[in-house]
């Protein structure tokens, strides 16, 4: 297995920084990324942290799970990906502050780009694409965000592809009680999406707490958010055992409203609670000057719906802040249906 300049033999373990792009900042953006080549064939699963660089939760969990992963139980291929985005992590910031990009967003890349365009093309081109399935962890950073598993909507629900049929599969193996899926154009990563669903990857994302107290408050995510990888290389059959989850039945959200955040700066207070009904018209959340306490205005709801689980950031400032309204589209039990899931 070979993933640009690091090469691991059947077996082994190999560890290298991939090279992506060139910065003038003195910052290198090169990729930290761990080759785990198992000693039977199988297929290969890709899990990544921290494309936002500030969102940490799942970085941990990379780093607790390569310490117990043995290659020669492993059939297939692990690459593991503690930090995508390693400027945006070293300057604390979701994104990108050498040219203001998220390289989530930009997908397949463009070698000619700017700083972001380029690892988006690397990365996509020596990581993404040889993987049959991606895990994708993000998470609060100055605040917590709730837990949830998302995943695109089927374009036909009625008739699945084998693609998508795999995907949902993986998203109930992972193991979090919430699942949510969004219209195609929300938060406008649909490019994006579709370029990693064209080259045939079982892609889903992982919203899991975090926060600044996550050494304090944050061991149970971490917990989760590894024992969600070694639960989907079960359902991939690259590794043997029993899933593990809290309980047998994942909700299953339609989150067909998003609420992005007010058009004023401030502090954000949500005043709905995860599951309440409300109306449209009502108010979802408020904004306060945060030096006066003065009320600036309100995120209103655009439609009925209930509070499905989402995240926001106390400052609006140049933050995402958001509320999802939908309607529980599903619940499974997991203990009755067949999870596992077979690549060509
Ligand atoms: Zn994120």
């Amino acid at each position: 297995m070979r993933i640009g300049n690091i090469e691991a033999r059947p077996g082994s373990h190999a560890f290298g920084y991939l090279e992506v792009a060139k910065g003038r900042s003195g910052i290198s953006p090169d990729i930290p990324v761990h080759v785990f080549a198992g000693a039977q064939p199988g297929p290969t699963l890709v899990v990544q942290g921290a494309i936002h660089g500030a969102e940490i939760i799942g970085t941990m969990a990379i780093l607790n799970f390569i310490k117990k992963l043995d290659p020669n139980t492993l059939r297939g291929n692990v690459v593991a990906v503690p930090v995508v985005n390693r400027i945006g992590f070293e300057l604390q910031d979701r994104g990108s502050k050498l040219d203001g990009k998220d390289i989530s967003r930009l997908f397949p890349g463009n070698a000619k780009g700017s700083v972001s365009d380029q690892i988006a093309y690397v990365y996509f081109n020596e990581v993404i694409k040889k993987a049959n399935a991606l895990i994708d962890y993000h998470a609060g950073a100055q605040t917590a965000y709730e837990r949830y598993v998302l995943f695109t909507i089927e374009k036909d629900p009625k008739n699945p592809t084998e693609l998508e049929k795999r995907r949902k599969k993986l998203v109930l193996a992972f193991g979090l009680d919430s699942a949510g899926f969004f219209p195609p154009d929300a938060f406008g990563a649909n490019k994006a999406k579709e370029a990693i669903e064209d080259a045939g990857v079982c892609a889903f994302t992982l919203e899991f707490g975090g926060g600044t107290g996550w050494v304090a408050n944050g061991d149970q995510n971490v917990r989760d958010a590894e024992r969600g990888i070694w639960n989907v290389m079960k359902a991939m059959k690259m590794i043997d055992g029993a899933f593990e989850f809290d309980q047998p039945e994942c909700t299953i959200y339609n989150a067909n409203v998003i609420l992005w955040k007010p058009s004023v700066d401030g502090v954000f207070i949500r005043e709905r609670r995860f599951g309440e009904f409300v109306k449209k018209g009502e108010n979802y959340a408020r904004v306060q000057d945060p030096y006066t306490g003065k009320v600036l205005g309100h995120l209103v709801n655009t439609a009925d719906g209930t509070v499905i689980p989402s995240g926001q950031e106390w400052p609006t400032m140049g933050y995402t802040s958001i509320g999802i309204l939908g309607q529980i589209a599903e619940k499974v039990d997991r203990s009755k249906v067949d999870l596992t899931v077979t690549f060509d």
